[in-house]
């Protein structure tokens, strides 16, 4: 099995990136009344302990979030939550992000393949009414599509840790809508200085996605460059959204040069 921990990395500009933008999403799909579904694919452990050794030894959330002041966000409502209730250190991944702003006629699932990752994910949503599998998130999803209620988001966020998993990721949000077209489908990915996020972007072309990348600088970014949403069947406001995150993600998240 492969290693990857989101540990090292919670709470960096890329975590910025999504979480924002992820909260900001859930707040447009939640606008009505009715109820939503929300999948997630890749979901790690769901909270993050921001003063751990694994957060301390590559110091990434000093480059991230401890910069910023979320206040007036959607992401400051989940991190006051998670904050109230785990202490100023904690972080919450994306699991924690959408328990805590979602409503309890919503549905939420979440899968994580990693035994350790697992177990943790269970101890911080238990009592939120989310359901976990211990499960493989490309299996997992085609088989739960289309979820009830139908208007719904999936968030898929691999490591990335092989280079196939740019084309993996983006046939299984194809994959996705396909079967499941009332739900928007929101794929995470580095922007690397070798550039092989440019697949996954070629070959969601099909499905139509609204792109938002920003750009920042790690100190051990390892050509990790900017970090890339690429959201299919993304809901009104969802454009308008973004130019809010990059703005309030500042000085954190930059405009990309090429953009
Ligand atoms: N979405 C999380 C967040 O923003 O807080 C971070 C997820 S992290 C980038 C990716 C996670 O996917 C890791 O916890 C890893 O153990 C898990 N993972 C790797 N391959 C998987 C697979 N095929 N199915 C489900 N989980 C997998």
């Amino acid at each position: 099995m492969l290693s990857y921990q989101h540990a090292y990395h919670a709470g960096n500009p890329a975590d910025v990136h999504k979480h924002y933008a992820l909260a900001e999403i859930i707040r447009l799909l939640t606008n009505k009344e009715r109820g939503i579904s929300y999948l997630e694919t890749h979901a790690g452990r769901g909270l993050y302990d921001l003063s751990s050794d694994q957060a301390q030894k590559t110091g990434e959330a000093a480059e991230g979030i401890a910069l910023l002041d979320p206040q007036g966000t959607a992401f400051a409502d989940a991190l006051s939550i998670v904050r109230t209730r785990y202490g100023e250190n904690a972080y919450p991944g994306s699991p924690l992000v959408a328990s805590s702003l979602l409503r309890p006629h919503d549905h939420i699932v979440l899968m994580e393949r990693h035994p350790q990752e697992h177990a943790a994910l269970k101890r911080a949503v238990r009592g939120t009414g989310a359901e976990v599998h211990r499960r493989d998130g490309y299996e997992g999803a085609r088989a739960l599509s289309p979820m009830e209620p139908r208007r719904g988001l999936v968030l898929i966020d691999p490591p990335y840790e092989v280079k196939t998993e740019y084309e993996e990721a983006a046939r299984l949000a194809l994959d996705i809508r396909a079967r499941w077209p009332e739900a928007a489908v929101m794929v995470w990915y580095p922007v690397l200085a070798a550039g092989r996020h440019e697949a996954l972007l070629s070959a969601l072309v099909p499905g139509e996605p609204l792109v938002d990348e920003v750009a920042f600088a790690l100190k051990e970014g390892k050509g990790m460059t900017g970090s890339g949403l690429a959201i299919l069947g993304a809901p009104y406001g969802t454009e308008a959204a973004m130019a809010e995150v990059l703005q309030r993600g500042q000085p954190v998240l930059r405009r990309p040069a090429r953009v």
